[in-house]
């Protein structure tokens, strides 16, 4: 059994007074059967987890090395050393506007790795590509490239975020979402091995909202969310986490 995952991330969202919509979320995570994780910015990560209870706290991006000379970055180890447990590698938007390769995040993925942190890697594809109908081949090389051989159901979330669903309200269908996410699972246990490959849990992402997660989550070999713009928010937040929780029944 796959526990399920509403992953919010805030992305270069939140200051101080945010903290008091992560204790919202906070009182509530604990009610059901899902986990729940929270990324905010690195600034908040540090009193985030101070106040977090049940709910898991995570980076949005580690630097490859452990260490050095990286003016303004951020290491797996001092992540960790935050509070966090988790952290999101190779989103959309670090592929985009840091020019992050699939080798950049599976190095990155190593180093969360080693720091004890459980990484959440994002695969999608850009809207050109899903109108050349270039989206298999899109994720099959993104995971090829992105993901090391010592995945494990423990250390290993994907997270499927088509790049044109991502803040724009726009959705796939549940049956684009549900091929994806088949197609991912079968990559998965055909690298892996079927009990590695059926312990990784996928989460779909963009555009998720309290009215459309209850029919994604739903969806084939969907294990959760990734939740952006309604993460921010607990009034936005916790009825998405109620709908992971309902699909569980
Ligand atoms: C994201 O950026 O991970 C995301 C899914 O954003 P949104 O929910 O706002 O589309």
């Amino acid at each position: 059994m796959r526990t399920k995952l509403a992953a919010g991330n805030w992305k270069m969202n939140g200051t101080r007074a945010s903290l008091e919509q992560l204790e919202r979320i906070a009182a509530v995570a604990g009610n059901g059967p899902s986990e729940v994780l929270i990324c905010p910015p690195a600034t908040l990560i540090h009193a985030a987890a101070e106040v977090a209870g049940p709910v898991g706290i995570g980076g949005q991006d580690c630097h490859a090395a452990g260490s050095g000379a990286h003016t303004g970055d951020i290491s797996a180890e001092m992540l960790k050393d935050a509070g966090a447990s988790y952290v999101i590698l190779g989103h959309s938007e670090r592929r985009a506007d840091h020019g992050e390769s699939d080798a950049l995040v599976r190095t990155k993925c190593r180093m969360a790795w080693s720091a004890g942190l459980k990484a959440v890697v994002c695969v999608g594809e850009t809207l050109e590509q899903y109108e050349h109908s270039n989206t298999l081949d899109i994720i099959g090389g993104q995971l090829a490239g992105s993901i090391p051989d010592e995945a494990t159901g423990h250390n290993l979330v994907v997270a499927y975020e088509p790049v044109w669903a991502i803040g724009t309200g726009k959705v796939p269908t549940v049956n684009e979402i549900g091929d994806v996410h088949d197609f991912i699972r079968a990559r998965l246990e055909r690298r892996f091995g079927a009990g590695v490959g059926r312990s990784v849990r996928l989460l779909y992402g963009g555009s998720v909202k309290a009215s459309n997660a209850t029919e994604i989550f739903h969806t084939s070999n969907v294990d959760g969310a990734l939740v952006g713009g309604a993460s921010l928010k607990a009034d936005d937040f916790v009825p998405i986490i109620e709908a992971l929780n309902a699909s569980n029944d």
